[in-house]
């Protein structure tokens, strides 16, 4: 099947509240330009330097999402264009955020990852962690992040009731953290693998890579 195809097989799914964003990590180009022609704004890379790249040479009116872990010496390199970064996991991460987006006199809307595998090798932070940053002082003097709700990752495994339930629990978190803060409005969960179940289980924005653009090596 063709991309064009792929796109509109998956949008059917897809109920209209819920943002799309098209996960064009190690693909090129003309991927991304196909799927923008079909209507496709929003797009999620992992690496700085890839999607700054991509960035730099495709039309302006794309909403750049970085979606991987971020290292904070290359937060500068995005600081100018990116739309929304999901992946923020640490205090330091957001400070650098902060100071970067200042310079640029931007706010750069965030989510805070959470840490919902069963995995270790998936980052995030934990509900004590996550309680912690958001009452923190600190953190409410930043102008220059806003942050807009929680992303998380489930566990790679064939057990739907566990990713279910996984999901489930971010969901509670969420929805607990909303009701102190306003800004609270996305709630990013669900890859090509899980999407359908994400979305059942309250998902505002789904990252969805391989089921539009094909596997990757
Ligand atoms: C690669 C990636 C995705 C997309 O994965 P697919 O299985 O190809 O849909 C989603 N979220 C994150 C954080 C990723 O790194």
């Amino acid at each position: 099947m063709s991309i064009k195809e792929n796109l509109s097989n998956i949008k059917q799914t897809i109920p209209d509240a819920v943002t799309l964003v098209a996960v064009s990590k190690t693909k090129p180009m003309s991927f991304i330009q196909e799927t923008y022609d079909e209507g496709q704004r929003v797009f999620g890379e992992n690496r700085v330097q890839e999607m700054t790249e991509k960035w730099a040479n495709l039309p302006k009116d794309i909403e750049w999402h970085m979606i991987g872990h971020l290292q904070r010496n290359k937060v500068k390199y995005m600081a100018e264009y990116v739309s929304l970064v999901h992946g923020v996991d640490s205090p330091r991460l957001l400070a650098e955020i902060n100071k970067q987006a200042e310079k640029h006199n931007r706010v750069i809307s965030c989510l805070l990852q959470v840490h919902i595998a069963e995995e270790d090798t998936k980052f995030g932070f934990n509900e004590k962690e996550l309680l912690e940053l958001v009452n923190n002082e600190e953190f409410k003097a930043y102008n220059n992040v806003k942050i807009e709700g929680l992303m998380g990752m489930a566990t790679f495994t064939d057990n739907m009731d566990q990713v279910r339930r996984e999901f489930s629990g971010l969901k509670m978190l969420f929805t607990k953290l909303k009701s102190n803060y306003a800004d609270f409005t996305t709630l990013s969960m669900g890859m090509s693998g899980d999407y359908k179940i994400a979305i059942e289980e309250g998902s505002t924005m789904v990252r969805i890579g391989s089921s539009i653009f094909g596997s990757r090596n």
